[in-house]
């Protein structure tokens, strides 16, 4: 075989996948259709989530150091333009600030890492150059997928490259070739939901000093109270500027930006294009030895910011369960639990992610012709919109139960407990519910407890007598499986895990808790080794 997983497409999913892969020590080819990253706007922001994904890869301060300042503030406002008293104002804490409150934190109701705002068109070379890095990875650019097929021994995939076609094959490949995915489409997988919902223009503009001149404060979104649903993004470097309208011709992005601004700044419109939104997921996430993640299986309008994050968690999800399959100790649920575990996580995720454009429309809906007058109705339409929008508005920018609170249901590879509470898209509820990713806390020593998390399960030992994990250690070992034990003495982890055992997977989900060890080892491990 030419490697073990043959990934296709080199956005942020298949980069994450193809390092997770790497890191686990599968050889992995990653093919992008492209020459090269392409400097093309479009996610800016990785959610705690991503970013405690990427403190167990090894590159989280990679990604802050290559995003905006740490001490920028994230703050949203709507504006009629960027010299005139803001409608509404609301602030949200630079990374600096949510890093000092985290520190403080005594309890497990906070991420161990908070959120980065990077541009895409920086993560993806960033990704690019770490996945390269590592030597049982080979990144191909400029390698176009053309078809594939599968059998029982594996996949063999037709490429082209510098205009000949040749034949890779693999134990495994997974699309992760975007919206109009091929892989999914040679496998037949059709995208159910709502499409084309709305089509708007993305400019990207370079204005060197804009940002330190914004008169009515810095933030990361300004959405403009007008008839063309206009909002301005702060990318990372504080000198790029993206603008989205409903406009009829790209000069009109000129205009708009000019209208926004409203002052004499010096800048390039460097980019515009078209983009329309969608609420579509995939019916499968993939049929046999191919998978699917990312935008190949479910789009989402970007309000909420849970595109990119979710394909992340996708490739989080698959990769241990890749790698554990071909290292000989992951059994057959294990895979079959991926579309199981990350599909309802796509569906919540999108219908989340339609409640917050919801949100933006209804209070875009409350605008007059008159919003700017300066008469007693014009006034009476900006406090209107502005009421509805203090309420709407916040629906895209809460989003913390979908982020840190999601819990897989139903899993087979997962020792379920009847009932649990109902996901939450908009709150953090921090449990240690089976399915749910372990919450985050500071150790004694300062230390935080995801850290001490190896690669392979863990079972963590709460509490100053715990109970014995000899019989669970060997009831592993009889698969192979990566088993560690953790011994955390401190009564007030065992108190906030509410638990003296709790089994971790890989990808830090609790696969199972109790105050006393299982009363068959054998079933639990053959269960969560998806045996
Ligand atoms: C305006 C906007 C703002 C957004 N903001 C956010 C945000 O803040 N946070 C967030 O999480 N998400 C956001 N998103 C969504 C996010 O951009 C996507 O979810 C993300 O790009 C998906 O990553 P991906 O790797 O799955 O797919 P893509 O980024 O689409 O990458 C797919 C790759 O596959 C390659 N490819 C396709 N076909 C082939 C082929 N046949 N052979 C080889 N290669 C192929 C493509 O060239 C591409 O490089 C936003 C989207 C938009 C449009």
């Amino acid at each position: 075989m030419d490697a073990q997983v043959l990934i296709v497409g080199a956005g942020p999913v298949g980069l994450t996948l193809a390092i997770a892969l790497g890191k686990l020590g599968v050889r992995c080819i990653l093919i992008e259709q492209k020459d090269a990253p392409q400097f093309l706007p479009k996610m800016e922001r990785c959610n705690a989530r991503t970013m405690e994904i990427y403190r167990r890869l090894g590159i989280a301060k990679k990604v802050r150091a290559a995003g905006l300042p740490r001490e920028a503030p994230m703050d949203v406002f709507i504006i009629m333009s960027l010299v005139e008293p803001p409608l509404l104002h609301l602030p949200f804490p630079s990374v600096a600030q949510a890093e000092a409150a985290i520190a403080k934190c005594k309890d497990i109701s906070m991420p161990l890492e908070p959120y980065q705002l990077i541009s895409q068109y920086t993560l993806e070379p960033l990704l690019k150059e770490v996945a390269e890095s590592i030597s049982c990875v080979d990144v191909r650019y400029a390698c176009e997928f053309i078809s594939c097929e599968q059998d029982a021994g594996g996949v063999r995939a037709k490429v082209r490259r510098a205009g000949t076609v040749e034949e890779l094959s693999a134990a495994y490949l997974v699309g992760c070739d975007g919206g109009s995915s091929t892989v999914r489409r040679q496998l037949g997988i059709k995208l159910q939901g709502d499409a084309n919902i709305m089509e708007l223009r993305q400019a990207l503009y370079r204005c060197d000093d804009l940002y330190e001149r914004i008169p009515i404060g810095k933030g990361r979104h300004y959405h403009v109270a007008d008839e063309h649903s206009t909002f301005l993004i702060v990318q990372d470097s504080t000198r790029h500027f993206t603008l989205h309208s409903v406009v009829d011709s790209d000069a009109d992005m000129a205009t708009m930006f000019e209208r926004t601004v409203a002052m004499s700044v010096k800048y390039e419109m460097l980019y515009v294009g078209q983009w329309k939104q969608n609420l579509l997921l995939a019916e499968s996430y993939g049929s046999g030895r191919i998978f699917l993640a990312g935008d190949a299986v479910h789009l989402m309008i970007p309000t909420g910011g849970l595109g990119m994050n979710s394909g992340v968690g996708d490739a989080i999800d698959l990769s241990w369960k890749l790698a554990a399959t071909l290292q000989g100790w992951g059994g057959p649920s294990l895979l079959a639990s991926y579309e199981i575990e990350r599909r309802q996580i796509g569906e919540r995720n999108v219908a989340a992610s339609g409640h917050a454009a919801r949100g933006r429309r209804t209070w875009r809906a409350a605008w007059r012709p008159n919003i700017r007058d300066d008469t007693p109705e014009g006034a009476a339409t900006r406090a209107n919109l502005t009421r509805i929008a203090d309420v709407e508005q916040r629906k895209g920018n809460v989003m913390r139960g979908a982020e840190l609170g999601y819990r897989y249901i139903g899993s087979p590879i997962i020792a379920e407990e009847p009932g649990g509470p109902a996901p939450d898209f908009k709150n953090y509820v921090p449990t240690t519910w089976p399915g749910a990713r372990l919450p985050h806390l500071w150790l004694a020593d300062g230390g935080a407890m995801q850290d001490r998390i190896g690669d392979g399960y863990t079972l963590l030992r709460l509490g100053k007598s715990p109970p014995d994990a000899e019989p669970l250690s060997r009831a592993f070992a009889a698969y192979g499986a990566p088993f560690a034990v953790l011994d955390v003495a401190e009564e007030r982890v065992r108190d906030l895990y509410g638990y003296d055992l709790l089994l971790l997977r890989p990808d830090l989900h609790v696969a199972w808790r109790g105050n006393n060890p299982p009363g068959d080892p054998a079933v639990l491990a053959r269960r969560v080794t998806g045996h």
